[in-house]
């Protein structure tokens, strides 16, 4: 399949713009290297909303970016994922958890283990001895307890891999496991997005390799900030391409990422990946 890149939005909110920077950046990374581009609505948690998804896709399309397949949807590829959990069932990489937040943040663990990883309690529990108060979450058993990818922004980076969760107790497909089986199904081999997942990056890398996937290169880009330094969010003002207009929005990101041209197509011109700016951009609306 041909080499791609892509833009995969929660539909939980419409997009802002930080969202929309990030998407031009992917679009830039994936035209600039000559591979296809693809939107995916990552909708499989039920907050999201398919009037949300509509207007992402708009926006996308209204700041000149394109892509070469319609958008896939998560909530279409359910059976997909259950055959990837059945299959690593099978291999015996799959246990039940039954714990809560509270069991795992109250969980002895070992003195060197990794901060924010699962320690490991349902991992050798025969099954008759588990809670049966709640359906279990399904989670990976995995033999590492780091890993490293490759990120053209970050260089080398290592990272924990726990025994994170593939399904959730409330049946949904966690994030980490639906996101390397479709950027897999989708020929995806790089994958532009917030370093607010670069740390999730080791574990889905990991997980490729486990499916026998290509393991994609990562470019984790700074978010944009407002004023306290904190994650921009739509309460922090005029943020989303409604508010702003595609003229202007289109303008500061350009301004932002040190690109000249009023259009994606034109920016693609004079983009270089060594030449953007590595800190977070803040942003000040109005
Ligand atoms: N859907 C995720 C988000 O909107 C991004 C997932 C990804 O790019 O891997 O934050």
């Amino acid at each position: 399949m041909t080499a791609a890149g892509r833009f995969a939005p929660s539909p939980s909110a419409d997009l802002h713009i930080g969202n929309l920077r990030t998407a031009l950046l992917a679009w830039l990374f994936a035209r600039s290297t000559a591979r296809r581009f693809l939107v995916r609505v990552e909708d499989l948690d039920d907050r999201t909303f398919a009037d949300v998804a509509a207007r992402q896709i708009a926006d996308l399309a209204a700041i000149g970016l394109t892509w070469d397949a319609p958008p896939e949807y998560q909530r279409s590829h359910r059976d997909r994922y259950a055959a990837v959990i059945a299959g690593l069932t099978e291999r015996g990489l799959v246990y039940e958890c039954y714990c809560s937040r509270k069991d795992i943040l109250s969980a002895p663990r070992a003195p060197h283990a990794p901060e924010g990883a699962y320690p490991g309690t349902c991992r050798d529990m025969p099954r008759h001895r588990a809670r049966a108060d709640r359906p279990p979450a399904l989670r990976l058993r995995s033999d590492v307890t780091e890993y490293t990818v490759t990120d053209l922004l970050h260089g080398q980076y290592s990272g924990v891999v726990d025994d994170f969760v593939l399904r959730r107790g409330d049946g949904v497909v966690a994030y980490n496991l639906a996101v390397v089986v479709d950027d897999a199904a989708q020929g995806v081999d790089q994958v532009v997005r917030g370093d607010d997942l670069l740390s999730s990056s080791p574990r889905q890398a990991y997980l490729a390799q486990l499916l026998g996937h290509p393991i994609p290169v990562y470019a984790h880009v700074p978010l944009v900030l407002n004023a306290e330094g904190k994650r921009l969010a739509k309460r922090d003002g005029a943020v989303t391409l409604a508010e702003i207009g595609v003229p202007r929005a289109l303008g500061q990101i350009a301004a932002s990422l040190g690109l000249s041209g009023a259009t994606p197509a034109e920016m693609l011109t004079g983009f270089d990946p060594a030449a953007l700016p590595t800190g977070p951009w803040i942003y000040q609306p109005g």
